[in-house]
């Protein structure tokens, strides 16, 4: 039996934002990033419920990539950091994942097992992460294309400051890669990600590689994903276990970092540190409980948390919090523990089943 605590997955939400990017970029194929377990959601289920309407799944890993073919996906699917050994570039080509080649090894993995392959180059445009420079574009092209077995599809980059619009960063990365568009016109071209989908019309290209806003959580910290008419997918939910009343002056927690100002009711909820809430959630996170907003009081434990619940009208055991969902944000928690909503729906730790509705 499950003790209750659970992540709603909705998938009419998840389909809503994949159609509201296509409305942002109409004339662009869309790669639905899936990596990190579908950032957390269960990569399975939302690509099967994106399957009929996106044009291809993005993963991190092969294994990632494998999972969705097992699954019976067979809609394109893009290895965005390529293959790690000869090995996996072998059982990549088999389960026919298109692959990005951002250095010499990749390359002659592919070269070296002979089966037919699509690839894309990776440039590294300025961020320093992954990628060749363009200077190597021409070279790498040209041994892709004296291979038979090999599709030179397209190229691509990723730009570091998309979420910060006057960045001037951006601007420097796509002077860069138009040089690498010009030697390469007839390819297909890639660059945005959930930022510049939303906000840098002009690097919409042939292929839009956008994450976060399926998932209904905002790419800047000064837009929220509501803002931007994105819905959110996941709903955290945790069920009060305890409720109790404690005097001015008596303390709550490890440590006792949190003390009474007033008679205080407390209630214990059923989520902790182990389940993917973070830990350096401060007092005064927000938690929706009952219709209203209340405050988290307290360090946050293993397997608990302790809320303020003095305000509300009526609270017993059983009655569901949402740590994050449609009421209070993802990204307004992640804000207030420093961190992004991207952290945190990632971090869902495997004692919070999903729950998924269409
Ligand atoms: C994760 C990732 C994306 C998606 O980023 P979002 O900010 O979630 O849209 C796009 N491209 C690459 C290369 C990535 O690694």
């Amino acid at each position: 039996m499950s003790r209750g605590t659970r992540a709603i997955i909705d998938l009419a939400a998840l389909r809503f934002n994949h159609q509201k990017v296509r409305q942002l970029a109409p004339n662009s194929k869309i790669w639905s990033v899936v990596k990190a377990n579908g950032y957390g959601h269960g990569a399975t289920r939302i690509a099967q419920a994106l399957a009929a309407s996106t044009d291809g799944f993005a993963v991190a890993t092969l294994d990632e990539a494998c999972e969705l073919r097992q699954a019976g996906i067979d809609k394109p699917i893009l290895l965005l950091e390529g293959t790690a050994s000869a090995g996996q570039t072998g059982v990549a080509c088999e389960e026919n994942i298109e692959l990005v080649i951002h250095n010499p090894e990749q390359l002659q993995w592919l070269v070296e097992q002979k089966k037919p392959a699509r690839v894309w180059l990776k440039i590294d445009t300025g961020m320093h992460r992954l990628g060749i420079s363009v200077a190597q574009v021409a070279e790498f092209a040209k041994q892709v294309s004296n291979q038979l077995h090999l599709t030179l599809v397209g190229i691509m980059t990723h730009l570091a400051s998309a979420d910060e619009p006057d960045n001037p960063q951006t601007d420097e990365q796509l002077a860069q890669f138009a040089q690498a568009q010009a030697l390469l016109p007839n390819v297909q071209h890639c660059i945005s990600n959930s930022a510049a989908t939303v906000s840098l019309v002009d690097t919409h290209a042939n292929w839009i590689r956008p994450g976060i806003i399926l998932y209904g959580a905002s790419p800047f910290a000064d837009k929220t994903a509501k803002q931007l008419g994105f819905k959110p997918v996941m709903s955290l939910l945790a069920p009060v276990i305890a409720v109790r009343n404690i005097d001015v002056g008596e303390k709550v927690g490890y440590g006792g970092n949190w003390t009474a100002k007033r008679p205080t009711s407390v209630a214990t909820l059923a989520i902790g540190y182990a389940d993917g809430y973070p830990r350096h959630a401060p007092n005064g996170t927000p938690v929706w409980l009952n219709g209203q907003q209340v405050e988290l009081i307290g360090r946050v434990s293993m397997d608990m948390i302790t809320v303020d619940v003095t305000d509300l009208a009526h609270v017993e055991l059983g009655d569901e919090a949402v740590l994050w969902g449609e009421q209070v944000s993802v990204d307004t928690v992640a804000s207030a523990c420093n961190t992004i909503g991207y952290e945190l729906l990632t971090r869902r730790s495997l004692r919070v089943p999903l729950q998924f509705r269409d």
